[in-house]
């Protein structure tokens, strides 16, 4: 073996790929029973419906190097991801657009009149000096939108006060003065035509690369544990950083998510694939109904029955899935002490979401992967 591999997500993969394709021996170890990381999708048995099992994944990307990449391993179908938001029995588009503008005041203002009106609501704070997520988004859209869309839906999402987050989160949605309701802003985005597992499958397929799943790094009982590799071989160590230093500077903050499948004997539920809840007496987040991510499947797909999953938000305790990193500013104190003492592991190299404790889209985990491989490892 030349390199170890800890977690098969993404990053994990993009090194292994590469190393198994220069000629490396690669071990990839996941402490699951499937590679893929939080990408993982399987068909829901009793449908046949593409289920993501950790919630909804949409691939879109900027950067045409992961474009040329992953295109390697899978064809991209058209979808294009739109999202709309309950509130107080409403239906709204996002993100943020003049459809959503004109609908909440009523109005039919133009572009011009509806950043006039904007800029009015939005008076207290300003976009440039906005620290946390509750200046940033009221600079962005204004008190009233910010009350109606933004507050309470962050509040389940995060059960932290908006002031106490980075206001980076808020950033991820675009608000655009036009009727153009596409989430992402992206030059490329689209599913996996045949499905995420048959993508994944297909990077770790190479005789060079060695897949143990069931496998936690910390557990000394099984041969390639942490205290039996570290400093014998080159690892990359997607996990959580904190774990891998026993919390030694306090536990980083992650939300996890619990989701609730459901098979109804209806053919459309919803009628798009993401429905949000924006108000705070409906206790999750969002409804996904999967049969819509995959309109080119119609032929293939039930038409009397359909799968939804509620997605609801909470804390993670030490035994739960981290999702989300919270990154306040004690976690972003704590994570400063964990990268100096990453810094100091002899062969050890920390990446993709857990490992640095970022929240990165699957073209970021493998955009930076590619980097780690050219710069560090190739
Ligand atoms: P992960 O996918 O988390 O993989 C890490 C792997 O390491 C896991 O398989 C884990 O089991 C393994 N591991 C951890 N600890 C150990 C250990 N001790 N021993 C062995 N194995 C271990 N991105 C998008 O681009 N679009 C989206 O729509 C999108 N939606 C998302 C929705 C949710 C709910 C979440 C959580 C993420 C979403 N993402 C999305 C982000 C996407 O999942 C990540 O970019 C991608 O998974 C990053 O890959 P990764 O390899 O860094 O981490
Ligand atoms: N957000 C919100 N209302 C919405 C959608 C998003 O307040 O209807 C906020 C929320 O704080 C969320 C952030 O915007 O965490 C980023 O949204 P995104 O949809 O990118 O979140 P993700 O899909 O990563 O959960």
């Amino acid at each position: 073996m030349d390199l170890l591999i800890v977690g098969s997500g993404f990053f994990g993969l993009t090194i292994a790929e590469r190393a198994a394709s220069s000629g490396r021996k690669v071990v990839v170890i996941d402490r699951r029973h499937h590679i893929g990381g939080n990408a993982y999708s399987e068909d829901e048995p009793e449908t046949g419906i593409e289920v993501h099992r950790y919630g909804a994944h949409l691939f879109h990307t900027s950067n045409p190097t992961v474009w040329e990449y992953v295109n390697r391993f899978t064809t991209f179908t058209g979808y294009q991801h739109r999202v709309y938001t309950n509130h107080r029995g409403v239906v709204f588009p996002l993100p943020i657009n003049l459809g959503t503008i004109n609908q909440f005041f009523a109005a039919a203002y133009s572009p011009d009149e509806a950043k006039v009106l904007i800029h009015e609501l939005a008076g207290e704070f300003d976009v440039k000096s906005a620290v946390n997520l509750e200046e940033k988004a009221i600079a962005l859209i204004g008190r009233p939108l910010y009350e109606a869309f933004i507050r309470d839906y962050t509040a389940k999402q995060w059960q932290t006060d908006p002031k106490n987050l980075p206001a980076e989160v808020i950033s991820r949605l675009p608000v655009r003065y036009n009727y153009d309701n596409r989430y992402f802003n992206d030059t490329w985005e689209g599913l996996p035509t045949q499905g995420y597992t048959a993508w994944i499958e297909r990077m770790a397929d190479h005789p060079n690369i060695d897949v143990c799943l069931g496998t936690d790094f910390f557990d000394e009982s099984q041969p390639l544990h942490k205290a039996a590799t570290v400093g014998e071989v080159p690892i990359v160590y997607t996990g959580p950083i904190d774990r891998y230093f026993d919390d030694s500077e306090g536990a980083l903050a992650w939300r996890t998510l619990d989701f609730d499948q459901e098979i109804l004997p209806v053919g459309d539920f919803q009628g798009t694939p993401v429905m949000n809840y924006a108000d705070a007496d409906v206790p999750f987040t969002r409804i996904h109904e999967f049969k819509h991510f995959h309109p080119e499947r119609a032929d293939r797909y039930p038409t009397d029955k359909t799968v939804i999953m509620r997605e609801f938000s909470r804390f993670a305790e030490h035994e739960d899935e981290p999702y989300y990193p919270v990154n306040t500013a004690d976690d972003r104190a704590r994570l400063l002490a964990y990268r100096e003492l990453a810094k100091g592991e002899k062969d050890v190299l920390f990446g993709g979401r857990l490992g640095t404790y970022q929240y990165l889209d699957m073209h970021m985990a493998i955009g930076s992967a590619l980097s780690m491989w050219n710069n560090q490892i190739a």
